[in-house]
């Protein structure tokens, strides 16, 4: 990185000292590992931080890729976000390859993890589940954790960084409770989903919905052929209503398996991904609103 001088000599015999006395700093850059993370920060952060996100809408953050031009962002990093709990396992060798020496803040820092292995998936039992952004009470805790880092990298905004994250924290516990009250008729003991892989666990613990899950806590293992035909058998015996393709998979194995079992696919899901800029759930606000928004269409859908 190349330092430049902010000002050429001369000028500064011109400038006022009030000009002098507040520099308008460029913003924070700050790399995050996916794009719902990536909206956390911006929230905070507002005009302060410049905020990258490595992996993009709908996609998939468990089996990605990084370019040469990640390696680049993160060179360029004053601080780099991530979720931690073994999400992004592609990431320490990138970031030893970008050379980065940027601070790191790691968002599920002082969050109570739940175990994988909940759904019908093939984790192990020591694996943590990391997709603890579907629970809003554990994202208040994260987005604490991020202020203050931010407020760290970046001491002269700390002001601005807590009171837009009170802000947006007020925010989306108005949501919280709103995604309550639209779960609230459905009762208990019929609030069971159908997923692509086991992503929504937190959200069935602060929601009182029950997961099935054709995949693990991980995209990247195959669901066998015994595990999807005992998950039929399931679909069929307990006749489970909502069934879900997500955002940053393929949607022909749960569309099949819906069809065999005589479901109807209720919509579709936003997992590990925001949608891309202009779609239905491009923050993160718009994402939970709009996943429990279509569970609760789905589930209160009469059986045919
Ligand atoms: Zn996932």
């Amino acid at each position: 990185m190349k330092r430049r001088h902010l000002l050429a000599p001369g000028l500064l015999a011109v400038l006022s000292p009030t000009a002098i006395a507040t520099p308008v700093a460029a913003p924070l850059r700050v790399v995050a590992s996916f794009s719902i993370l990536g909206d956390w920060l911006r929230e905070i952060g507002g005009d302060a931080v410049r905020v990258e996100a490595l992996v993009g809408p709908d996609a998939d953050a468990h089996v990605f890729n990084p370019r040469p031009s990640d390696a680049r962002k993160l060179a360029e990093a004053e601080l780099v976000a991530v979720i931690g709990l073994g999400f992004e396992g592609w990431l320490p060798r990138l970031i030893k390859a970008s050379g980065s020496r940027a601070p790191m803040v790691q968002a599920s820092e002082g969050i109570q993890p739940l175990k994988g292995g909940h759904g019908h998936g093939h984790a192990h039992a020591h694996d943590l589940d990391p997709h603890f952004w579907h629970d809003p009470l554990r994202v208040a805790k994260a987005l604490h954790t991020l202020r203050d880092a931010l407020s760290r990298a970046r001491p002269a905004e700390a002001e601005g960084f807590a009171r837009r994250c009170a802000a947006y924290e007020a925010q989306f516990m108005a949501l919280h409770a709103q995604v309550q009250a639209w779960l609230a008729p459905i009762p208990v003991a019929e609030r069971r989903v159908l997923t692509h892989h086991d992503a929504f666990a937190y959200f069935g613990k602060a929601y009182g919905v029950q997961f099935l899950a054709i995949k693990g806590i991980n995209t990247e293992a195959e669901a066998t052929a015994g595990s999807v035909a005992r998950l039929i058998q399931r679909l069929r015996r307990e006749r489970v209503r909502a069934v879900f393709v997500e955002n940053i998979s393929d949607p022909r194995l749960v569309q099949r398996i819906a069809a065999e079992a005589g479901a109807t696919v209720g919509g579709r899901l936003y997992s590990d991904a925001l949608s891309a800029p202009g779609g239905e759930a491009d923050t993160y606000l718009k994402l939970l609103a709009h996943n429990a928004s279509a569970m609760a269409t789905a589930l209160q859908r009469k059986p045919s």
